[in-house]
């Protein structure tokens, strides 16, 4: 007998007859032989309709109370899956974050796991009861509600496969798995039968909204044994995400992402000295705003350089602001922005091992009269940052070049 924790998202209990399906689910792998803990999300739409009611609130909510609004949409879903399961005569029991509890740390809205405690739930399936818990929710130290961030449920789903050691942690979604790049762009898209922990970090933070990144991490640091899979099929195959030996036939790019949600700034004239990067990035640090690629080149006369970097375009107004008034401290001449850029990256372990990716990727994107305005690179990773308007063309383009289409049968 195995253990399985199986996570079902928004859409797959979209309405209550999906949610009757997932019941099925549910007793299918219990009567294969399997104990199951299944952690839910909310029904598609309620949270991006719960996050609405607290922007039109105040357009400066407090995130604590707006943890204890948006955490609500699970305790509806918890409590009708179990019903449905009982209907099948399954015996079920929900389980909302804090009864567990997952405690977390204090950071509310983007709350962090810290532990989690399984006696109740162990309890729960010694007495042969299928736990039904809520994803996304934790409670902090002081015992308020914390959230655990958009699409948090998946973090819940492998932190609790990984400490009860599960054998198994589907993520049921409304996809079949994980695609070379998004499906709706490129049709030819292929799905992955696996992909790498390392693969899958990249690409669900390049963009990719199939896992909660940190969901990815988790997994990766405590080896969960994952499947993407759909809700919608008999059968799913789906997307196992798994440790690079595990994978016999190794892709050299596995998948190329797109985010449109960049933006980039240039400072123009900053002097070529000691201190001015740290002036720049410190107060950025400060706001909280994450930067990515960051370009400086030496000025040739020794003086004076430009510097450009990229940030989540929903971040750009507030570093503006910031720059323009720390001008003085940092002493740059101008300041340009755009936030009509776009960011395709290329993603593959093979890239360790094989040469020339960098210069056939920049090849295909040349043919198309794409130009690269930043580049920046990891071990496994080419990311650019191009026009927003050769977004599409570029993700098509770059997925010829590297023959990632179906292959024919
Ligand atoms: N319901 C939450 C959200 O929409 C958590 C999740 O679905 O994973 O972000
Ligand atoms: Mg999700």
């Amino acid at each position: 007998m195995g253990l399985v924790v199986q996570k079902f998202g928004g859409t797959s209990v979209g309405d209550t007859n999906r949610i009757k399906n997932v019941a099925l689910k549910v007793k299918k792998e219990i009567d294969a032989g399997n104990q199951v803990v299944v952690v839910v999300s909310a029904m598609a739409g309620v949270t991006n309709q719960l996050v609405q009611y607290c922007q039109e609130i105040s357009e400066n909510y407090s995130l604590e109370e707006y943890d204890v609004v948006v955490s609500t949409g699970e305790q509806v879903t918890i409590g009708l899956l179990a019903m449905a399961l009982q209907a099948l005569g399954v015996p079920a029991q929900s389980w909302t974050g804090w009864q567990i509890p997952f405690v977390t740390d204090n950071s509310a809205s983007k709350a962090r796991i810290n532990q989690i405690e399984v006696e109740g739930l162990q309890a729960c399936l010694k007495a042969g009861k299928v736990p039904v818990v809520a994803g996304f929710q934790g409670i902090n130290a002081q015992g308020r509600i914390t959230t655990l961030g958009r699409g948090g449920s998946d973090t819940s789903a492998v932190a609790l496969a990984a400490v009860l050691k599960a054998d198994r942690c589907d993520i049921y979604t409304d996809v079949d798995g994980v695609y070379t790049t998004d499906p709706r762009f490129v049709k030819n898209a292929r799905k992955l039968d696996r992909v790498t922990y390392e693969e899958m970090l990249e690409m669900a933070s390049l963009g990719a909204k199939v896992l909660q990144t940190r969901s990815v991490e988790l997994a990766m640091k405590y080896q969960v044994n994952l499947r993407v899979v759909s809700s919608f099929e008999n059968n799913p195959v789906g997307t196992t995400i798994c440790d690079e030996r595990d994978i016999v036939e190794k892709e050299i790019i596995s998948g190329i992402t797109c985010c449109r949600d960049e933006a980039k700034i240039t400072l123009v004239g900053v002097q070529d000295k000691p201190g001015v990067s740290a002036a720049v990035f410190n107060a950025m640090a400060q706001a909280n705003i994450c930067i990515d690629m960051i370009v400086q080149s030496d000025s040739p006369d020794g003086s004076h350089t430009d510097m450009t970097f990229t940030l989540p375009e929903a971040d750009l107004s507030r570093a503006l602001s910031i720059l323009d008034k720390d001008k003085e401290h940092i002493g740059y001449r101008a300041i340009i922005s755009d936030s009509d850029c776009a960011k395709i990256s290329l993603i593959g372990v093979g890239m360790r091992t094989h040469t020339g990716i960098a210069q056939r990727m920049f090849k295909a994107l040349s043919e198309k009269g794409i130009n690269v305005q930043t580049i920046s690179t990891s071990e496994i990773k080419i990311s650019v940052l191009i026009a927003a308007e050769y977004a599409e063309l570029a993700v098509r383009a770059l997925h010829n070049a590297f023959h990632l289409e179906k292959k024919e049968n």
